[in-house]
Protein backbone atom coordinates (compact mmCIF):
# COMPACT_ATOMS: atom_id res chain seq x y z
CA UNK A 1 0.00 0.00 0.00
CA UNK A 2 2.93 2.27 1.26
CA UNK A 3 3.93 1.83 -2.73
CA UNK A 4 0.34 3.12 -4.17
CA UNK A 5 1.17 6.73 -2.21
CA UNK A 6 4.40 7.25 -3.12
CA UNK A 7 3.08 6.79 -6.71
CA UNK A 8 0.23 9.24 -6.26
CA UNK A 9 3.07 11.68 -5.03
CA UNK A 10 5.22 10.90 -8.27
CA UNK A 11 2.20 10.87 -10.66
CA UNK A 12 1.94 14.83 -9.69
CA UNK A 13 5.26 15.53 -10.77
CA UNK A 14 5.98 13.44 -13.81
CA UNK A 15 3.59 16.18 -15.36
CA UNK A 16 6.76 17.34 -17.01
CA UNK A 17 9.14 18.60 -19.63
CA UNK A 18 8.07 18.63 -23.10
CA UNK A 19 7.40 16.15 -25.89
CA UNK A 20 10.39 14.44 -27.89
CA UNK A 21 10.15 15.93 -31.36
CA UNK A 22 9.32 12.60 -33.05
CA UNK A 23 6.52 10.66 -32.32
CA UNK A 24 7.42 7.47 -30.38
CA UNK A 25 6.04 4.85 -28.44
CA UNK A 26 7.45 4.11 -24.72
CA UNK A 27 8.90 0.61 -24.58
CA UNK A 28 9.49 -0.64 -20.91
CA UNK A 29 12.36 -3.33 -20.76
CA UNK A 30 13.04 -5.56 -17.40
CA UNK A 31 16.86 -5.27 -18.07
CA UNK A 32 19.62 -3.37 -20.25
CA UNK A 33 20.01 -6.48 -22.89
CA UNK A 34 16.32 -6.24 -24.02
CA UNK A 35 16.86 -2.55 -24.30
CA UNK A 36 19.32 -2.78 -26.62
CA UNK A 37 17.62 -4.78 -28.36
CA UNK A 38 14.29 -3.13 -28.74
CA UNK A 39 16.77 -0.11 -29.58
CA UNK A 40 18.06 -2.24 -32.72
CA UNK A 41 14.62 -3.42 -33.76
CA UNK A 42 12.97 0.21 -32.96
CA UNK A 43 15.41 2.63 -34.31
CA UNK A 44 14.02 6.29 -33.87
CA UNK A 45 10.68 5.15 -33.33
CA UNK A 46 10.32 4.38 -29.50
CA UNK A 47 11.60 5.65 -26.34
CA UNK A 48 13.46 2.50 -24.60
CA UNK A 49 13.83 1.96 -20.77
CA UNK A 50 15.23 -0.52 -18.77
CA UNK A 51 14.30 -0.61 -15.46
CA UNK A 52 17.45 -2.29 -13.90
CA UNK A 53 20.64 -0.44 -15.13
CA UNK A 54 24.23 -1.61 -16.38
CA UNK A 55 25.77 -4.09 -13.82
CA UNK A 56 22.83 -4.50 -11.94
CA UNK A 57 21.86 -8.09 -10.71
CA UNK A 58 18.58 -8.88 -12.27
CA UNK A 59 17.43 -12.19 -10.59
CA UNK A 60 16.19 -10.79 -7.40
CA UNK A 61 15.95 -7.37 -7.68
CA UNK A 62 13.78 -4.54 -5.93
CA UNK A 63 12.65 -1.90 -7.61
CA UNK A 64 12.83 1.51 -5.98
CA UNK A 65 9.77 4.14 -5.94
CA UNK A 66 12.32 6.27 -8.94
CA UNK A 67 12.05 2.75 -10.71
CA UNK A 68 8.32 3.06 -10.63
CA UNK A 69 8.09 6.58 -11.84
CA UNK A 70 10.42 5.70 -14.54
CA UNK A 71 7.58 3.11 -15.67
CA UNK A 72 4.96 5.34 -16.11
CA UNK A 73 3.20 5.57 -19.49
CA UNK A 74 4.79 2.82 -21.05
CA UNK A 75 2.91 1.49 -24.14
CA UNK A 76 4.49 -1.60 -24.00
CA UNK A 77 6.53 -4.02 -21.55
CA UNK A 78 9.34 -6.85 -22.28
CA UNK A 79 10.51 -9.13 -20.13
CA UNK A 80 12.11 -12.15 -19.93
CA UNK A 81 10.15 -14.61 -18.24
CA UNK A 82 11.16 -18.52 -16.93
CA UNK A 83 11.57 -17.79 -13.69
CA UNK A 84 14.15 -14.93 -14.31
CA UNK A 85 12.58 -11.68 -12.92
CA UNK A 86 11.09 -12.67 -9.72
CA UNK A 87 10.43 -9.10 -8.94
CA UNK A 88 8.63 -7.85 -12.24
CA UNK A 89 5.50 -9.32 -12.02
CA UNK A 90 4.52 -7.07 -8.80
CA UNK A 91 6.36 -4.27 -10.09
CA UNK A 92 4.18 -4.31 -13.58
CA UNK A 93 1.17 -4.58 -11.19
CA UNK A 94 2.23 -0.51 -10.27
CA UNK A 95 1.93 0.40 -14.08
CA UNK A 96 -1.86 -0.26 -14.59
CA UNK A 97 -2.96 -1.73 -17.73
CA UNK A 98 -0.02 -2.18 -20.13
CA UNK A 99 0.58 -4.45 -22.49
CA UNK A 100 3.46 -7.17 -21.25
CA UNK A 101 5.48 -9.62 -23.47
CA UNK A 102 7.66 -12.41 -22.43
CA UNK A 103 10.35 -12.47 -25.03
CA UNK A 104 11.30 -16.15 -24.19
CA UNK A 105 8.13 -17.18 -25.65
CA UNK A 106 8.58 -19.90 -28.13
CA UNK A 107 12.00 -20.98 -26.45
CA UNK A 108 12.78 -24.88 -25.71
CA UNK A 109 13.71 -24.64 -22.26
CA UNK A 110 16.68 -26.28 -20.78
CA UNK A 111 15.72 -27.51 -17.01
CA UNK A 112 17.88 -27.41 -13.81
CA UNK A 113 20.06 -30.01 -13.57
CA UNK A 114 19.88 -29.57 -9.24
CA UNK A 115 19.56 -27.00 -6.64
CA UNK A 116 16.62 -25.93 -4.92
CA UNK A 117 15.43 -25.00 -8.55
CA UNK A 118 16.00 -28.46 -9.85
CA UNK A 119 13.37 -29.16 -12.64
CA UNK A 120 12.56 -25.50 -13.09
CA UNK A 121 13.56 -23.93 -16.72
CA UNK A 122 16.85 -22.55 -16.91
CA UNK A 123 15.90 -18.60 -17.75
CA UNK A 124 19.00 -17.53 -19.32
CA UNK A 125 17.74 -18.49 -22.83
CA UNK A 126 18.67 -15.14 -24.55
CA UNK A 127 22.20 -16.12 -24.13
CA UNK A 128 22.19 -17.77 -26.90
CA UNK A 129 22.77 -16.87 -31.05
CA UNK A 130 20.08 -19.67 -31.57
CA UNK A 131 17.59 -18.44 -29.50
CA UNK A 132 18.58 -15.12 -30.66
CA UNK A 133 16.17 -14.76 -33.28
CA UNK A 134 13.42 -15.78 -31.14
CA UNK A 135 13.54 -12.96 -29.30
CA UNK A 136 13.91 -10.59 -31.85
CA UNK A 137 10.71 -12.02 -33.40
CA UNK A 138 9.09 -11.81 -30.27
CA UNK A 139 9.88 -7.99 -29.50
CA UNK A 140 8.97 -7.21 -33.70
CA UNK A 141 5.71 -8.55 -32.72
CA UNK A 142 5.41 -6.92 -29.82
CA UNK A 143 6.35 -3.36 -31.06
CA UNK A 144 4.17 -4.17 -34.81
CA UNK A 145 0.91 -4.54 -32.42
CA UNK A 146 1.41 -1.58 -29.99
CA UNK A 147 2.62 0.73 -33.00
CA UNK A 148 1.28 -0.94 -36.37
CA UNK A 149 1.80 2.39 -38.38
CA UNK A 150 5.85 0.86 -38.06
CA UNK A 151 5.43 -2.90 -38.44
CA UNK A 152 7.66 -2.68 -41.65
CA UNK A 153 10.67 -1.05 -40.52
CA UNK A 154 10.29 -3.07 -37.13
CA UNK A 155 10.16 -6.08 -39.30
CA UNK A 156 13.12 -4.90 -41.67
CA UNK A 157 15.31 -3.83 -38.39
CA UNK A 158 14.31 -6.91 -37.02
CA UNK A 159 15.88 -9.37 -40.39
CA UNK A 160 18.72 -7.06 -40.37
CA UNK A 161 19.85 -7.98 -36.77
CA UNK A 162 18.98 -11.28 -37.30
CA UNK A 163 21.42 -11.46 -39.92
CA UNK A 164 24.50 -9.15 -38.05
CA UNK A 165 23.96 -11.72 -34.84
CA UNK A 166 24.29 -15.19 -37.75
CA UNK A 167 27.70 -13.37 -39.30
CA UNK A 168 29.33 -12.36 -35.78
CA UNK A 169 28.91 -15.95 -34.90
CA UNK A 170 30.09 -18.41 -37.49
CA UNK A 171 33.86 -18.36 -36.75
CA UNK A 172 33.10 -18.68 -33.14
CA UNK A 173 31.56 -21.65 -33.27
CA UNK A 174 34.23 -22.81 -35.84
CA UNK A 175 36.92 -22.20 -33.56
CA UNK A 176 34.63 -24.06 -30.91
CA UNK A 177 33.85 -27.16 -33.18
CA UNK A 178 37.92 -27.55 -33.95
CA UNK A 179 38.58 -28.55 -30.16
CA UNK A 180 38.62 -31.45 -29.76
CA UNK A 181 35.48 -33.63 -28.15
CA UNK A 182 37.00 -33.91 -24.24
CA UNK A 183 38.15 -29.94 -23.83
CA UNK A 184 34.59 -28.94 -24.91
CA UNK A 185 33.74 -27.74 -21.51
CA UNK A 186 32.19 -24.94 -20.02
CA UNK A 187 32.59 -24.61 -16.13
CA UNK A 188 31.11 -21.12 -14.82
CA UNK A 189 30.01 -19.45 -11.36
CA UNK A 190 26.69 -19.60 -12.35
CA UNK A 191 25.03 -21.80 -15.05
CA UNK A 192 23.74 -19.30 -16.87
CA UNK A 193 24.85 -20.34 -20.11
CA UNK A 194 23.18 -23.41 -20.59
CA UNK A 195 21.94 -22.09 -24.30
CA UNK A 196 25.16 -21.09 -24.71
CA UNK A 197 26.47 -24.63 -24.57
CA UNK A 198 23.92 -25.76 -26.48
CA UNK A 199 24.16 -24.14 -29.48
CA UNK A 200 28.17 -24.40 -29.33
CA UNK A 201 28.34 -28.70 -28.14
CA UNK A 202 30.05 -27.94 -24.73
CA UNK A 203 29.19 -30.04 -22.13
CA UNK A 204 28.51 -27.52 -18.82
CA UNK A 205 28.98 -27.23 -14.76
CA UNK A 206 28.62 -24.78 -12.26
CA UNK A 207 29.60 -24.27 -9.01
CA UNK A 208 25.65 -23.44 -8.42
CA UNK A 209 22.89 -23.60 -10.08
CA UNK A 210 21.55 -19.80 -10.45
CA UNK A 211 21.90 -16.84 -8.49
CA UNK A 212 18.53 -16.38 -6.67
CA UNK A 213 20.23 -19.92 -5.25
CA UNK A 214 23.00 -20.49 -2.36
CA UNK A 215 26.48 -19.10 -4.07
CA UNK A 216 29.16 -20.70 -3.46
CA UNK A 217 29.02 -22.64 -0.59
CA UNK A 218 31.79 -25.21 0.70
CA UNK A 219 29.81 -28.51 -0.37
CA UNK A 220 28.89 -26.87 -3.99
CA UNK A 221 32.59 -25.86 -4.56
CA UNK A 222 34.13 -29.10 -3.35
CA UNK A 223 32.04 -30.86 -5.88
CA UNK A 224 33.16 -28.13 -8.88
CA UNK A 225 36.68 -28.93 -7.81
CA UNK A 226 36.48 -33.05 -7.62
CA UNK A 227 34.05 -32.81 -11.44
CA UNK A 228 37.28 -30.54 -12.82
CA UNK A 229 40.06 -33.18 -11.66
CA UNK A 230 38.05 -36.18 -12.66
CA UNK A 231 37.80 -34.31 -16.27
CA UNK A 232 41.08 -32.50 -16.67
CA UNK A 233 38.98 -29.25 -17.16
CA UNK A 234 41.36 -26.45 -17.62
CA UNK A 235 39.97 -23.36 -17.21
CA UNK A 236 36.44 -21.82 -14.33
CA UNK A 237 35.04 -18.98 -15.52
CA UNK A 238 33.06 -16.58 -13.35
CA UNK A 239 30.17 -13.99 -14.80
CA UNK A 240 30.16 -10.05 -14.62
CA UNK A 241 27.49 -10.06 -11.84
CA UNK A 242 28.52 -12.14 -8.47
CA UNK A 243 31.76 -12.53 -6.55
CA UNK A 244 34.51 -14.18 -8.58
CA UNK A 245 36.33 -15.36 -5.11
CA UNK A 246 34.14 -19.41 -5.65
CA UNK A 247 35.59 -19.72 -9.20
CA UNK A 248 38.88 -18.23 -8.48
CA UNK A 249 39.27 -20.54 -5.22
CA UNK A 250 38.29 -23.67 -7.63
CA UNK A 251 41.39 -22.36 -10.28
CA UNK A 252 43.93 -22.07 -7.25
CA UNK A 253 42.65 -25.59 -5.88
CA UNK A 254 42.65 -27.51 -8.68
CA UNK A 255 45.74 -25.40 -10.73
CA UNK A 256 43.29 -25.07 -13.43
CA UNK A 257 43.65 -21.41 -15.32
CA UNK A 258 40.94 -18.44 -14.17
CA UNK A 259 39.20 -17.62 -17.74
CA UNK A 260 37.96 -14.36 -16.51
CA UNK A 261 34.23 -13.32 -16.71
CA UNK A 262 31.77 -13.99 -18.94
CA UNK A 263 28.66 -10.85 -19.51
CA UNK A 264 24.99 -13.12 -19.36
CA UNK A 265 22.55 -10.85 -17.10
CA UNK A 266 23.71 -7.11 -17.71
CA UNK A 267 25.34 -4.78 -20.24
CA UNK A 268 27.87 -2.70 -19.16
CA UNK A 269 27.82 1.16 -19.48
CA UNK A 270 28.75 2.41 -22.97
CA UNK A 271 32.41 2.26 -22.34
CA UNK A 272 32.60 -0.93 -20.63
CA UNK A 273 33.01 -4.22 -22.59
CA UNK A 274 30.20 -5.10 -23.59
CA UNK A 275 27.98 -1.86 -24.11
CA UNK A 276 25.19 -4.14 -26.73
CA UNK A 277 23.74 -7.38 -26.57
CA UNK A 278 25.89 -8.36 -29.90
CA UNK A 279 28.89 -7.68 -27.77
CA UNK A 280 27.56 -9.70 -24.37
CA UNK A 281 27.36 -12.79 -26.84
CA UNK A 282 30.41 -12.20 -28.71
CA UNK A 283 32.93 -10.92 -25.73
CA UNK A 284 31.80 -13.71 -23.80
CA UNK A 285 31.82 -16.86 -26.54
CA UNK A 286 35.64 -15.08 -27.33
CA UNK A 287 36.22 -15.32 -23.69
CA UNK A 288 35.10 -19.15 -23.44
CA UNK A 289 36.79 -19.95 -26.82
CA UNK A 290 40.48 -17.88 -25.62
CA UNK A 291 40.03 -19.97 -22.61
CA UNK A 292 39.47 -23.27 -23.83
CA UNK A 293 42.22 -22.66 -26.59
CA UNK A 294 44.97 -21.46 -24.36
CA UNK A 295 48.35 -23.70 -23.85
CA UNK A 296 48.39 -24.69 -20.10
ZN1 LIG B 1 21.51 -15.03 -14.06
Amino acid sequence: MRIFAVLGFLTVFSLGPAMPALAQIKVLTSFTVFADMARNIAGDHAEVVSITREGAEIHMFRPTPGDIKRGLGADVVLWNGLGLETWFERYLENLGDVKAYILSDGVEPILIAEGSYQGRANPHAWMSPGNANIYIDNIVRALSETDPENAAAYAANGEAYKAEIAATFAPIRAAIEALPEEKRWLVTSEAAFSYLARDFGLKEASIWAINADSQGSPQQVRRIIDLMRENRIPVIFSESTVSPKPAEQVARETGAAYGGVLYVDSLSTPDGPVPTYLDLLKVTSETIVNGLTAKP
